[in-house]
């Protein structure tokens, strides 16, 4: 009952997404083109274009990381994600991630630190575990101020059920109160639509974190200190040796 009540909600994410996404994408790319425009008209104002340039980056990191979710939703919506399960190496997902936020990162001379033990591998879908650790990743990117540092670990933890994965991220940015911690995870919730406009973000990535751990029979949970960072970690099931481990159902 309650994988076909996750279902309906993932479902209805997707139909409240495709209804604002449409939307949501014509306001960068008009910003662009109006943007271009001032840059020809300012061609003899070097100042000017300076600022119409940055301008254009922040509608451009919006654009990227829009399409991003919309490429991390396509691929969450899949009714049963373990059907195409696989053991998938936590060193892929970390390069991966680090990848997808190399730009953003490098702009804001973030140093992204990882460590992870050899040979962890997880029982589930490559592509949904990537959507899932890359929001992570790039959530602490995009809320971090520059120069910090963000982390990312990898280890083997033993429970109840059997070995799990547990990967965390963790960042030097500007915290989370307690208060919404609560709600980060509920889709379209953003803390502070006004501030995180810049980067770019729907509210829609924790909520595709959430759904990914559950559905593969784990978690996410959140750290946090107000001004101080965050870290998110996800533990999920591990891909046996030679034999995959059975997910919870
Ligand atoms: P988005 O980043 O697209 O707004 P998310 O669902 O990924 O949506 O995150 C929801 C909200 O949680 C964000 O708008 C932000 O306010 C807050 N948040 C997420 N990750 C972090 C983090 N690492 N540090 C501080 N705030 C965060």
């Amino acid at each position: 009952v309650e994988d076909l009540t996750e279902a309906r909600r993932i479902e209805a994410v997707r139909r409240d997404f495709v209804a604002n996404v449409s939307h949501e994408l014509k306001t960068p790319v008009g910003a662009l083109s109006l943007l271009s425009e001032a840059v020809m008209d300012a061609a003899e104002d070097p100042e000017a274009v300076n600022r119409f340039a940055g301008r254009m980056q922040i509608e451009a990191t919006r654009l990227t990381s829009l399409v991003q979710e919309i490429i991390d939703l396509s691929r969450v919506q899949d009714d049963d994600a373990l059907v195409d399960a696989e053991p998938v190496a936590v060193d892929d997902l970390v390069a991966e991630a680090v990848d997808r936020c190399r730009q953003p990162a490098n702009s804001k001379q973030i140093i992204m630190a990882t460590g992870t033990t050899p040979d962890l591998f997880i029982w589930g879908n490559r592509g949904q575990l990537a959507a899932a650790l890359g929001n992570l990743v790039e959530n602490a990117v995009n809320y971090s101020p520059a120069r910090t540092r963000v982390g990312i670990a990898g280890r083997r933890i033993s429970a109840a059920g059997g070995d799990l994965i547990e990967i965390s991220v963790t960042d030097q940015g500007i915290g989370i109160s307690e208060r919404d911690r609560e709600r980060v995870f509920e889709r379209f919730y953003r803390v502070d639509p006004a501030r995180s406009r810049a980067t770019g973000g729907t509210g829609l990535g924790l909520s595709i974190v959430k759904h990914v751990a559950a559905s593969h029979g784990g978690e996410v949970t959140v750290w946090s200190a107000e001004g101080q960072g965050s870290t998110f970690t996800l533990r999920l099931p591990e891909a046996g040796r030679g034999r995959p481990a059975e997910p919870e159902t």
